[in-house]
Parts: C-alpha cells; sequence; structure tokens
C-alpha cells in the first residue's frame, strides 16, 4: 500500500472513522463532504488503484462491493426511492483518491 493512502488508513484504523458496515472484504463510511442525503463509500481493504487495476482475482471484491451498496442502500431507506452506485476512474472520470471505492449516493426527493 503507498504510505499515503488515505482510505488504507482509515481501513488499517491510523485515522479515526465510524465504521457503519465491515466484513473480511471491505469497510462502510460515510463521505466527508457529501453530495447528497446519503453518501457514503464502499472501500474495499485491499489497496487497489482503480477499476483499471483490477486483478481477476478481485472479482470476489466487486461483488461483495456491489452487495453492500445494495444493502446499505436499504438499511438508509433508499432502496424505495432510489439511489446511485458508480466508480469514478482516474482524473478525468473525477477520481480524488487512488484507492478503489464505491460511491453510494441517495435520499434525493422525488
Ligand atoms: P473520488 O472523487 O471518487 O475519488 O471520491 C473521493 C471521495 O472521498 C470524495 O467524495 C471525498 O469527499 C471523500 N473523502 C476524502 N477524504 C475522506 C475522508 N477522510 N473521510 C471520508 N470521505 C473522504
Ligand atoms: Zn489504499
Amino acid at each position: 500500500m503507498p504510505s499515503d493512502c488515505i482510505f488504507c488508513k482509515i481501513v488499517n484504523k491510523e485515522i479515526p472513522s465510524a465504521f457503519l458496515f465491515e466484513n473480511d472484504a471491505l469497510v462502510v463510511f460515510k463521505d466527508i463532504n457529501p453530495q447528497a442525503p446519503v453518501h457514503l463509500l464502499i472501500v474495499p481493504r485491499k489497496h487497489i488503484r482503480s477499476i483499471n487495476d483490477l486483478k481477476d482475482e478481485d472479482r470476489s471484491i466487486i461483488s461483495e462491493m456491489i452487495f453492500s451498496g445494495r444493502n446499505m442502500a436499504k438499511t438508509f431507506k433508499t432502496d424505495t426511492s432510489g439511489y446511485k452506485l458508480f466508480f469514478n476512474v482516474e482524473k478525468g472520470g473525477g477520481q480524488e483518491v487512488f484507492h478503489l471505492h464505491l460511491h453510494l449516493i441517495g435520499g434525493f426527493e422525488k
């Protein structure tokens, strides 16, 4: 892991953060700068730079991330009203933290 990776530090509890969910593969916490009433980050424990860097062996991590996104949307009661699950990929795709993460945003009034 790069020593300056902020999400590695959060995953390893070197920076305090309240995990809303965690398992062997990933942790979930609130985005510090929410873009919607619900804005969570689903972050694998393994340091992977971006979607571009996924290996075949990472398939189960991605699966866990998407299922966790679905489950957290239900926990935060935004499953019925609707939500977005997305990855920003590299700088042109809006990625600012280069440790893979899935955004869950929801709670919009519709
Ligand atoms: P991205 O632009 O896809 O790389 O998203 C990075 C996200 O991480 C942004 O929405 C930031 O607000 C969020 N973020 C950065 N640092 C922290 C932190 N220490 N705790 C929680 N969220 C963070
Ligand atoms: Zn990292």
